[in-house]
C-alpha cells in the first residue's frame, strides 16, 4: 500500500531489481539494444559475496560477448581440478578453460559496463516491497520512495524479497562459509592453477587461487552438523580440518584475510522456477539455484539475464521465457542436485569417486548449461 507521503517515480523502460551478474547482464543487453533501463542495487560499492568464484566455460562465453577479459581484471586461469577425500586424491585436467576472479572485482566491472552503456544504475537502494498494481509493477524502497514500471526483472539473488517467497529448493539444508587466505609460498605453489574440491563428513569445500596471491576457501556444510561443531566458524573449520589432512596442510601457516567469514544459509539449491502467471522476469538465482560444486551458478545468472533480455527485445513474454529456461535447465538441475546430495550425504559413495578422472567429462556434461541453450540466445539475436 502507498503511504500518503510517498514519492513515486515512473520509469520509461524496464526496471531491474538487483545488480549482481544476472541483473547487470540483462541491463547490458537491453541498453545495448537501445532501451532505457533502470537498475536498483542495494550495495553502495564494491563488496565480497559468498561464492567460490570459479568461472566456467559458459560464463566465459558470455564475457566474450561483452569483451570482459578476466585476465585483464587480474583473474587467474584454472586448468586442473583436484578431488580430495580423507582417503585419496585424484586430479584431472579440466575439460574446458576456466578462470577465477573475485566477485568484488567482477560485479563492479559488470555494473560499470552497464552504466557506460547507458543503464541508469542506482546504488544504495534496498527494495523493501514489490507489488502488482493493475497493469504495472510498483517497487518501494527506503525513505518513502517508490518506482513504477511496466516490466520488471527480478534479479535479487538467492534470498526472497519480502512477500515473494519461493519453494525451499531440493537441498536447502546447507550453510555456506567463505574466507580468503594467504597461503604459505609452498602451499600456494602446490595448489597451482587448480580448483580443489575437498569432501568431508556433511559437506564439501572448494579452494582455488584468485587475484593478488590470495586463495578463496568456500565451503558448504549440512546445518545438522553445525549442532555438533559448536561455535559457527571456528567449530566448522575444526571439523573440516579434523577430517581433511589435505586442507589442514594447505591452511597450515596461512593468514585469514577477512575479519570473519561471509556466511549464507537457507540457500534453495535445486530450485528451478516454474511459476509464470505473474509476468515477472525472474533471472539468476531467482530463476534457478544450481548446487555450488558445479561452479556454473554465475553462468546461469548470465545466461538467464541474456535469454530474458532477448525474449523481451523480441516482444515475447515473461512466461514464454520462463518456460524456455525451465526446459533448458531441468535435466541438468536434477542431475546436479542429486550429485550434490550424494556428495554430502553418503560418504561411502565417495569411494566411487576414485574413478573421478574418468567420470569428470560425464559429470561436466550432466551438470552444465547445454550448448544448445547457449546457442539459442545467439540465434534469437541473429
Ligand atoms: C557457497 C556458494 C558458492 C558458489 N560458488 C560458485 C562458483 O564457484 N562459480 C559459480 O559460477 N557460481 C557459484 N555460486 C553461485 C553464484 O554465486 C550465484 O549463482 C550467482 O551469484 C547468482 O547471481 P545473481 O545475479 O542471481 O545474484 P547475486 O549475485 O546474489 O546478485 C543479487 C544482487 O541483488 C542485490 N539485492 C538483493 N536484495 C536486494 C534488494 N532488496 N534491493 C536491491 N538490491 C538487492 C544484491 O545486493 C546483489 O548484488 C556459488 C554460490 C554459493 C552460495
Amino acid at each position: 500500500m502507498r503511504g500518503p507521503s510517498e514519492i513515486v517515480t515512473r520509469t520509461e523502460g524496464p526496471l531491474i531489481l538487483g545488480g549482481g551478474l544476472a541483473g547487470s547482464m540483462a541491463a547490458l543487453e537491453l541498453a545495448r539494444a537501445g532501451r532505457s533501463v533502470t537498475l536498483l542495487e542495494k550495495s553502495t560499492g564494491p563488496h565480497d559475496k559468498v561464492c567460490g568464484e570459479f568461472l566456467s566455460r559458459e560464463s566465459l562465453l558470455y564475457f566474450e560477448r561483452h569483451r570482459i577479459d578476466p585476465g585483464a581484471l587480474g583473474g587467474m586461469p584454472i586448468d586442473t581440478v583436484r578431488l580430495v577425500t580423507s582417503k585419496f586424491s585424484r586430479e584431472s585436467a579440466l575439460p574446458f578453460a576456466a578462470w577465477s576472479l573475485t566477485r568484488r572485482t567482477l560485479d563492479e566491472e559488470m555494473l560499470r559496463l552497464a552504466a557506460q552503456s547507458g543503464v541508469q544504475v542506482v546504488r544504495g537502494t534496498c527494495v523493501t516491497a514489490l507489488e502488482r498494481q493493475r497493469d504495472r509493477w510498483s517497487v518501494s524502497f527506503q525513505n518513502d520512495e517508490a518506482m513504477q514500471a511496466d516490466n520488471l526483472f527480478l534479479a535479487t539473488g538467492k534470498h526472497n524479497l519480502p512477500g515473494w517467497t519461493r519453494p525451499a529448493g531440493r537441498q536447502s539444508d546447507l550453510v555456506a562459509f567463505k574466507m580468503y587466505y594467504r597461503l604459505t609460498a609452498r602451499q600456494h605453489q602446490e595448489l597451482g592453477r587448480a580448483v580443489e574440491l575437498v569432501l568431508f563428513p556433511g559437506g564439501y569445500a572448494g579452494l582455488q587461487p584468485v587475484e593478488n596471491g590470495v586463495v578463496n576457501l568456500c565451503l558448504l556444510i549440512q546445518s545438522n552438523h553445525l549442532k555438533h561443531t559448536g561455535a559457527p566458524w571456528a567449530g566448522v573449520l575444526q571439523h573440516v580440518l579434523r577430517h581433511s589432512p589435505h586442507l589442514e596442510k594447505r591452511l597450515g601457516g596461512a593468514a585469514p584475510l577477512l575479519q570473519k567469514p561471509l556466511a549464507a544459509s537457507r540457500i534453495p539449491y535445486g530450485h528451478l522456477e516454474t511459476r509464470q502467471e505473474d509476468g515477472l522476469w525472474r533471472i539468476g538465482d531467482q530463476a534457478a539455484v544450481i548446487p555450488s560444486f558445479c561452479g556454473d551458478g554465475m553462468a546461469i545468472a548470465l545466461h538467464s539475464g541474456a535469454l530474458a533480455a532477448a525474449h523481451f527485445l523480441q516482444g515475447s513474454s515473461a512466461p514464454v521465457y520462463q518456460i524456455r529456461l525451465y526446459h533448458q535447465l531441468r535435466r541438468r538441475m536434477g542431475a546436479a542436485t542429486r550429485l550434490s546430495q550424494v556428495l554430502v550425504g553418503f560418504p561411502l559413495a565417495a569411494q566411487l569417486l576414485r574413478l573421478f578422472p574418468y567420470l569428470l567429462p560425464a559429470i561436466a556434461l550432466m551438470t552444465r548449461i547445454p550448448n544448445k541453450a547457449l546457442a539459442a540466445v545467439e540465434r534469437m539475436e541473429g
